[in-house]
């Protein structure tokens, strides 16, 4: 197994975009684990998408990115898939507390999304938890105190951020601003500047919305190291 996953790290430190943006076209010709391919197939993903080529590659390498394109066009794998695989590829287990944030505008878009986690992460070992609000909030804090991963609107993040108890960041290392144009639109700005504050500044970030605003341009610049930009037309 060892051996597996240091034959993907030197596959991902190979790739480079520049020259390989178009040698993969199918998910299974990806650096990522058989697990992740076999929940992938079971889910009838098989081919990917033109976004997911362009920013699967580029965030497997553990790179922060800016990701825009259309509704419909597939962003969710496109971070879900990289997501999974870094959780994997440092052995997350109960013991690492919080090593993913995946941070959606409405409870409706959470749910969903969880759910695609669990279909296509069914073979792993972390946890993964929904922190949507609805329920009672000490009721879903201490739900959520082991989770891997959360999926959830900025509001209710922020406030289980707040009261840090229980919640352990130490180990973490994704977040994951889906929807991100929608996000500021409904007004949640202060939340997420706040969930940032809570964070590690050595984690991975992926910015992805489908439009590109001058809202979204400040938000990158206040989220993201270095970040590469996919898609989308300018880049200011
Ligand atoms: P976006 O977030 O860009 O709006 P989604 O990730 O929600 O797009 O995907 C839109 C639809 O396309 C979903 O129904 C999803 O299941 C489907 N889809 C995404 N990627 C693939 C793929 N590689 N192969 C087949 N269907 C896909
Ligand atoms: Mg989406």
């Amino acid at each position: 197994e060892e051996e597996v996953l240091k034959k993907l790290e030197r596959r991902i430190d190979e790739y480079d975009p520049a020259k390989d943006e178009d040698s993969m076209t199918q998910f299974e010709e990806l650096p990522i684990t058989e697990q992740t391919l076999k929940g992938l197939k079971e889910a009838s993903f098989v081919k990917m998408t033109e976004i997911q080529k362009k920013t699967i590659p580029i965030a497997l390498k553990g790179e922060d990115l800016m990701s825009t394109a259309k509704t419909g066009s597939g962003k969710t794998l496109a971070f879900l898939v990289p997501t999974i695989e870094l959780l994997i590829r440092n052995k997350t287990s109960e013991y690492d507390g919080l090593t993913a944030l995946i941070v959606l505008p409405t409870r409706e878009l959470s749910v969903q999304i969880f759910e695609v986690l669990t279909k296509i992460g069914k073979y792993n070992n972390f946890s993964a938890g929904l922190v949507i609000g609805g329920k009672d909030f000490k009721f879903e804090k201490d739900r959520i105190s082991k989770m891997n991963i959360l999926i959830g609107t900025p509001g209710r993040i922020s406030q289980h951020l707040n009261e840090s108890v229980g919640l352990e960041v130490s180990n973490f290392q994704v977040l994951v601003l889906d929807e991100a144009d929608r996000c500021l639109d409904m007004g949640f700005k202060k939340q997420i500047d706040n969930i940032i504050g809570h964070l590690p500044a050595s984690r991975q970030t992926m910015l992805f919305s489908a439009t590109q605003t001058d809202n979204i341009k400040d938000l990158a610049r206040l989220s993201l190291t270095n970040p590469r930009r996919i898609g989308g037309n300018t880049l200011g």
